[in-house]
């Protein structure tokens, strides 16, 4: 473990730091045993295991498959509020070459996005939680599974997550090594873009490459339309938005067979955005084009949009208390409040399609310059108690006792 260069304060963060190694050897035999979207059993049970052991209200398992759902009470809950934090569980299908005692026992699966660490801190939480009850409301805290191109964020909702637990608003962090430990980065709007797939078939004639006239070359029609595709962003979509479209594989002909034409040439790629009038606008505009470009050739082009998850896009007022809650834990210079967003995509975004609520970044050092879904990256263990006290405080700040400390200082200053 590397040493503290940071601090952060608060009760929340003094109790929890105190069970601070439960906490890492939680998170470290969720890296041993990483398992798949809809596939997390051990982690579902371990999960369930340790919400038993803190002693919260109720557990619900099996909502969107593996999810797991934890319920606490506070001290009251007279205000009738209730508040959702969430975590997601699944690892991903890549090989780890880090050597700690703690690395993956499975062969060709990991947890290289931090997930393992994502569900230690909400497992810190809901101990610190059931532990203090310091909160007039309900603390509904969200295991997910799937995160990783399952969408298991819609399958929970589908699963009737928000009828059964009718949360006021939603939050989550995602760990980010590009940020300093110690640090938090949230913004008022759009967080991750929406992540489209999109496929392309060329159709033209196969025939004789000695003899290329006779045929329809759906390679030199693809080549056309991977140049003109590159003017969507640069002169359809307006600078001051944002877009994205790669092309990420292509495949046509093959390999041994040096003189022949092939009848047909196939490509995929995806497609990055913040607001639906640009993505409506970037798939009509791929589709004219990818077909009249191929018509110019006679050939013909089948364009088809998938799209994987929508954007996330924070609710203003609960972004901005997300980061007074980070505040309060590191201070005003450790937390962003104008963070860039990603063009990357998350499936929180479906949760915060139906309700208010925040997606935060958490500091965590890249260790060795290991991003996420590196073969290298692990999570860094030092920041668990923080991201628990940060989830801590979203609940108890957001969910104040008639009698809180918080509360009474406010009175006083008010009064006063
Ligand atoms: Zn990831
Ligand atoms: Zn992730």
């Amino acid at each position: 473990m590397s040493t503290r260069r940071w601090s952060a304060s608060g009760r929340a963060f003094a109790h929890i730091a105190k069970f601070h190694p439960e906490i890492t050897a939680f998170r470290r035999d969720l890296h041993v045993h990483p398992e798949l979207g809809f596939e997390e059993v051990y982690t579902s049970a371990r999960v369930q295991e340790a919400l038993r052991a803190c002693g919260v209200d109720e557990i619900h398992a099996g909502i969107g498959k593996t999810g797991v759902v934890g319920v606490i009470r506070g001290r009251s809950t007279a205000s009738g509020r209730m508040l959702g934090l969430r975590a997601d569980m699944d690892a991903l299908p890549m090989r780890e070459e880090n050597e700690c005692e703690w690395r993956s026992s499975k062969p060709g699966l990991m947890h290289g996005c931090g997930h393992d660490g994502h569900t230690a801190m909400l497992v810190g939480a809901a101990r610190y939680l059931a532990e203090t009850r310091d909160f007039d409301g309900t603390a509904v805290l969200i295991f997910q599974p799937g995160e990783e191109g399952f969408a298991g964020a819609r399958v929970m909702i589908e699963d009737g997550l928000f009828d059964r637990f009718p949360v006021d608003a939603v939050f989550a962090m995602h760990n980010w090594p590009n940020m300093p430990a110690g640090t938090v980065g949230i913004n008022r709007g759009a967080m991750m873009a929406a992540a489209d797939r999109f496929t392309i078939e060329v159709i033209g004639k196969g025939g004789h490459g000695a003899h290329a006239y006779q045929t329809v070359d759906p390679i030199v029609v693809s080549a056309q339309i991977i140049s003109a595709v590159q003017t969507i962003v640069s002169r359809n979509v307006r600078p001051i938005d944002a877009a994205v479209i790669s092309i990420c594989a292509i495949q046509a002909g093959d390999l041994g067979a040096m003189s022949v034409v092939p009848g047909k040439a196939q490509m995929v790629g995806t497609i990055r955005t913040f607001s639906s009038r640009v993505q409506a606008q970037v798939e009509q505009r791929l589709s004219e084009l990818c077909s009249a470009v191929a018509a110019g050739f006679n050939a013909t082009a089948k364009v088809s949009f998938e799209r994987i998850y929508p954007a996330t896009i924070n609710t203003a007022p609960e972004a901005m208390f997300a980061a007074d809650v980070a505040q309060s834990l590191v201070g005003v210079h450790n937390v962003d409040r104008n963070m860039e967003p990603s063009m990357g995509a998350e499936d929180f975004s479906f949760m915060l399609q139906k309700k208010a609520g925040a997606y935060l970044r958490i500091g965590q050092d890249a260790r060795d310059g290991a991003y996420l879904h590196n073969s290298r990256y692990d999570f860094n263990d030092d920041i668990l108690p923080l991201g628990a006290a940060l989830h801590a405080g979203l609940i108890e700040q957001g969910m104040q006792l008639a009698s809180s400390p918080a509360r009474q200082t406010a009175v006083a200053s008010a009064v006063g």
